[in-house]
This record gives C-alpha cells, structure tokens and sequence, in this order.
C-alpha cells in the first residue's frame, strides 16, 4: 500500500481517530490546563515527534547499531546526547528512555541488585510512584524506605532524610519529587548519601525546564545520577533522559539497552534534541522565570481568597492547596473546577486521611498557561475563579458566568496558531 500524500489522510482514512484528535485539541484550547505536569510543546517539537523517523530501527548506540541504515539517526541522537549534556553541564547523557518511570528503573538496574535497600520520598508526601510504591516495580523488586516532609511547616526536614538514611544504610537515596513546591537541597543529600555510603540519584522530572534555566540549583555538581521526563516544564516531547558522570556511562547505557528497552523512538529522541536546543535559548529563559513569576502570583492570590497552601507558598512551578478548611475533597474540587473549564488534578496532602482517590488536596501548576502567554494578572483572574467555583458550586447563574469567563480568557490566548477559537 503506497503512503498516502495528502495530509488529509488520517481524516480519510479513519474519521473516528481524527474527529478524537480534533476534539482533544478543542478541549486543550478551551480549559485552563493547570496540571503540573503538563505542558504544550513548540510546533517544531511537534513536527520532528511526528515525523518518518518512526520507521527506522536503531537498536544500540550512535556508530554501534543492530541494524543498517543508521547513518541520519546516527546525527540526530549525538545532537540530542551533546545538547542535553551542554544543557545541564554533565559527562554522559542517555536520551533513549521511552519515559521518566523507565529512566528511573533504568538507573535501579544499573546499579542495585534485588533486595537492595533504598532511600526515597513517601509518595503520600509528595515523592514519585516510581520512588518505592509497592504497586510500582520499585517496590516490588527493591527494598525502598521513605522519608517525608516535617508535619507543621511542610518542608523537606533533611535531619530526618539522614537519621533515616543512617538507620537503614541505603545503597541508593532518591532525591526529587511529584508534588513538592520548594527548592530542593541537592547538596544536603549528596552530604548525606557520601555519610552513609549511598549513591545519590535525582529525579528532577518536574523541575528540569526550571534547571536549565539556572532558575533551581543544578543537581550536577552534586548527584551520581539524573532523571528526568522531557515532557514536563522542559516542554520537550514525551520521554525520559538520563544524566551521569563518566564512570557511570556504560552501566547506564546498557541499562537501558539491551537492559530494559529495545530500539529507541527515533521520532521522539530528535524531538528531545529540538527541545533541548530551544532550553538553551533566552526566551525560554524569560518563559521560566514568567513560569515562577505566575506560579508566586497565583499562591498568594489564593492565600488572600483563604486558601492554604503546603508550606506556605512556592518556590518552583507548582502549589500544593490544602482544602481541609474549606470543607470539600480534593476529588469534588477537580470535578467542579473541570466542569467550568479548569483543568487541575486533586492530590494527597501530607498526613491525608482521605483515600489516594479522594485526597483532600489539589495541586495547581503554571506551565501550559504560561506557554500560551498568561501572566500576574490573568493568575489572579484564575484564583479568583477557582475560589468562586468552589464557593458558588450551588449557584447555576454564577457557574455559567464563570464558564464564560475562562472560554474568553482560552480565546484570548490561543493555544496554537491554526486553532481558531
Ligand atoms: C512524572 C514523573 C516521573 C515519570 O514520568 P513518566 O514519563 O510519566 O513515566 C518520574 N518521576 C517524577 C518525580 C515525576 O514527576
């Protein structure tokens, strides 16, 4: 069958694909996207991740491949492995990671054996489900323990993060975070891992946009091991990336292949590389710092509507808002807020005593509303609506004039340029 030439083809060929993608763009156009974790990415992230790179096999590593014809992909992931090296001041960058959780085990394979012990973050404070959830094959195969956050001021309490280490004499401590809004200690951890004779591996994951831009301290200087998604405030494609010394380069390679993975996403590590090019731009600098600017308007927004928040405020991209004062769940607020357009995901609270599924917190981020040009103001505009859900969740009048008014603020910034609102 000859590939067809019209770009149509996928409307043609299978409408009820199509009219999905259609109606997803819609709704990414018309909600408020406030979760963390997402973010949208530049038309030439989108156009290198939608390429005919995604036929080819590439099996190994650039000059030493499985397979032939490798010569163009060849190109294509030393420039992504050179640019995330360069991005981040690192020896050794692997780009093939199919996502953030294989990029995580990937390292668990190259350097733990089963049973190990591990150090990492309760995941009911904030940590990963890749950080030792019994769920999760972290669990499952190693020996994690955890430590959290201090109960009153919500901050990581790094005196419990070394009695815990020196108690349980981890081969590996895991530093970073799903659902945690200040600045990350790189260089107490790494104190503590050399206490007790730990590796130290980051997982930077939700702040590596905020890294590249020099606007959270660098791991680097200060961890065996980095991984992280590429997908999050780095606003690349979905995936994972792996950072290491020298010494650690052929462990973490073969981890990842033949370790755990097959051939890589060729498609996906190009795209990788266009966005690490665009992190080591100035305007993704200043789209960083408008990303931290927003985040601090929208917490003490929500602070003078009576919302509290986890520690108090933020220091990074995301706020944690515990609802227990304002007498609804977590999982009610997600539900009345998408219902008027704004997109946020409910999220345990430290010491929660509501189920994963309900939790009694909400966790806001500014990425997506940053990449479509909002600011300050339009933040305070956000909160304001958010508490007038949450207030006037009885009130039909009041929902459909909040609805109106997200639906002007979405068209006011368009998400992409061929999206008509
Ligand atoms: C998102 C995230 C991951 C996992 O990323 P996926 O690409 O969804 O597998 C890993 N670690 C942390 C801290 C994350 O926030």
């Amino acid at each position: 069958m000859p590939v067809e030439e019209n770009s149509n083809s996928l409307q043609l060929f299978d409408p009820q694909i199509a009219k999905a993608i259609e109606d997803e763009k819609r709704r990414q156009q018309d909600k408020l996207i406030l979760i963390a974790s997402e973010n949208c990415v530049s038309n030439a992230v989108l156009q290198a991740q939608g390429s005919i790179l995604t036929n080819k096999y590439a099996e190994g590593y650039p000059g030493q491949r499985y397979y032939g014809g490798c010569e163009y992909v060849d190109t294509i992931e030393e420039l992504a492995r050179i640019r995330a090296t360069d991005l981040f001041g690192v020896d050794h960058a692997n780009v093939q990671p199919h996502a953030g959780a294989l990029a995580n085990l990937a390292v668990y394979v190259a350097v733990l054996q089963t049973g190990d012990s591990v150090l990492g973050m309760d995941r009911a404070h904030g940590g990963h489900l890749t950080h030792g959830s019994p769920v999760n094959i972290s669990g499952m195969y190693y020996n994690f323990y955890s430590y959290g956050v201090d109960p009153d001021s919500g901050y990581l309490d790094m005196e419990e993060v070394r009695r815990m280490a020196k108690k349980v004499s981890p081969r590996l401590i895991v530093a970073g975070a799903s659902a945690y809004s200040r600045e990350i200690d790189f260089s107490a951890f790494h104190d503590i891992a050399r206490e007790v004779g730990a590796y130290l591996m980051v997982d930077m994951a939700h702040i590596a946009g905020l890294i590249a831009a020099g606007l959270h301290s660098n791991p680097a200087p200060f961890a065996d091991f980095i991984t992280s998604t590429t997908h999050k405030t780095l606003r690349g494609p979905r995936g994972g990336l792996i950072l290491c010394r020298q010494q650690f380069a052929r462990a973490i390679d073969k981890a990842v292949f033949p370790g755990i993975q097959g051939g890589p996403l060729m498609h996906i590590v190009a795209a990788k590389a266009v966005a690490f090019k665009e992190a080591d731009t100035e305007e993704f600098r200043l789209y960083q710092e408008q990303v931290l600017k927003n985040s601090r308007a929208l917490a003490k927004e929500m602070i003078e509507m009576g919302f509290e928040l986890l520690t108090g405020g933020t220091d990074n991209h995301l706020i944690l808002v515990d609802l227990r004062s304002k007498n609804i769940s977590g999982q009610e607020a997600e539900s009345l807020l998408d219902e008027v357009g704004i997109t946020v995901n409910k999220n345990a609270v430290p010491f929660d005593e509501e189920s994963a599924l309900v939790t009694s917190g909400i966790r806001l981020g500014t990425p997506s509303v940053t990449s479509r040009g909002m600011k300050e103001k339009e933040m305070e505009t956000i909160a304001q609506l958010i508490n007038d859900t949450l207030e006037s969740r009885q009130d039909p009048l009041a929902i459909s004039k909040i609805k109106r008014t997200v639906r002007e603020m979405c068209a006011d910034h368009p998400l992409y340029q061929d999206i008509i609102s």
